[in-house]
């Protein structure tokens, strides 16, 4: 049975606040609430001793803290964390939590599936479901948060989860507005990195909202014609106007793009590639993060051999470019880009999400993030 409360991380203080007046309340309990949540991580009204006995019943009675439950946890021997969260509808995301030496990292979904299609990523295999709500997205930072040590605080966060960010980019601004806000967790704009597909007319909408969010644009290849293929969108899109949209981000935020490129072997991880790559961003103040592909069974791609990576950075470095390789994390538990939901969804299946999983084991941090 479907829980039928709303929960809170849908609507806003304001919006609490107008309900708590409407039932003879003080709007400025509201806070108090939220509060609870955001910084002394309240999953219930309970813990809220400082509210009114019978608002907290009819909070409880109304609402929910969360909207989504823990179909599955597993830790990595790295330590990595991945929560598997099922929604009202029984649908499906997952977000990861990554710990290094001084950052803890959490990347989330923005959609379930995805419509982009990128031929080498489990995500897109069977389309776009649905956007997530604000509410999901928020869910997302503020579960991965409340398993960290209470002294430990998120220092930054990746949309580089299930989904295109950037078409569901209304409920993820006002998301991640939330949460950079002095009402939810107060992270800085600049600690948030948006991976897009490289769609331009949203990037140029973002642009114009004058955040100082990160983008990364999913380049993949250096051409058109190569690109066409490896990112389908892309065909409709055009190479020259992803580029001109990342410049204009750039010239409108002051925050140096990244480009990612996920590197197959034999298809786009050679001299000619990199060269050309080097050409493409050679006039632009930009970074390129090289991402050896996690190979997706099923899928006929396969991860570079570490010398092709070697000389594909040497190429880009020589040229004057900063460019660094991404280290992959928690990949015993499929928590690797691209693997998210996918297992679950082969092994799960209708186990309903019991208890959690452990795989633990000793730390080794290795992520290596956009920047
Ligand atoms: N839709 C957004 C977010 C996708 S996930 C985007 O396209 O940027 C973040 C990154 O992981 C993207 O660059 C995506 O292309 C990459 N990715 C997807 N599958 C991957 C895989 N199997 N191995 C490595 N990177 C992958």
């Amino acid at each position: 049975m479907s829980d039928p409360r709303r929960s809170l991380l849908e609507i806003s203080p304001q919006e609490l606040g107008a309900w708590m007046v409407e039932r003879g309340h003080r709007p400025f309990h509201a806070g108090q609430v939220y509060r609870w949540i955001f910084e002394r991580r309240a999953e219930g009204f309970d813990v809220m001793s400082d509210l009114p006995k019978r608002l907290r019943d009819e909070l409880a009675e109304h609402w929910s803290v969360f909207s989504m439950t823990i179909s599955k946890h597993q830790v990595a021997p790295d330590g990595t964390d991945k929560l598997l969260l099922e929604c009202r509808d029984g649908r499906r995301v997952e977000c990861v939590l990554m710990a290094e030496v001084d950052r803890r990292t959490v990347c989330i979904s923005s959609q379930v599936g995805c419509g982009m299609g990128c031929v080498f990523c489990a995500s897109g295999l069977k389309g776009v479901e649905r956007n997530l709500t604000k509410g999901e997205i928020v869910e997302q930072i503020v579960r991965s948060r409340n398993l960290l040590p209470l002294d430990e605080r998120l220092t930054n966060l990746v949309v580089m989860g299930m989904g295109e960010s950037l078409a569901n980019l209304d409920n993820l601004i006002a998301g991640l507005d939330w949460v950079c806000s002095n009402e939810g967790l107060g992270m800085g704009q600049r600690r948030v990195t948006i991976s897009t597909v490289g769609l331009p007319e949203k990037m140029r909408k973002l642009a114009a909202l004058d955040r100082s969010y990160n983008l990364a644009v999913s380049l993949h290849a250096p051409t058109a014609s190569l690109r066409d293929e490896l990112v389908p969108i892309n065909a409709k899109v055009g190479l020259d106007d992803v580029m001109d949209a990342a410049d204009e981000y750039f010239r409108r935020s002051g925050r140096r793009v990244t480009f990612e490129y996920v590197m197959l072997r034999g298809i786009n991880d050679g001299l000619a590639e990199a060269r050309a790559l080097a050409d493409l961003l050679d006039a632009r103040k930009a970074h390129a993060n090289l991402i050896p592909y996690n190979p997706v069974p099923g899928l006929p791609y396969e991860r570079p051999t570490a010398e092709s990576v070697r000389r594909f950075e040497g190429v880009l470095k020589a040229r004057g470019l900063s460019v660094s390789v991404r280290k992959t994390k928690g990949r015993e538990i499929d928590a690797a880009c691209g693997q998210l939901r996918r297992r679950s969804e082969v092994a799960v299946g209708g186990d309903g999400g019991s208890g959690a999983v452990q795989v633990s084991g000793a730390a080794s941090p290795l992520f290596d993030e956009a920047r």
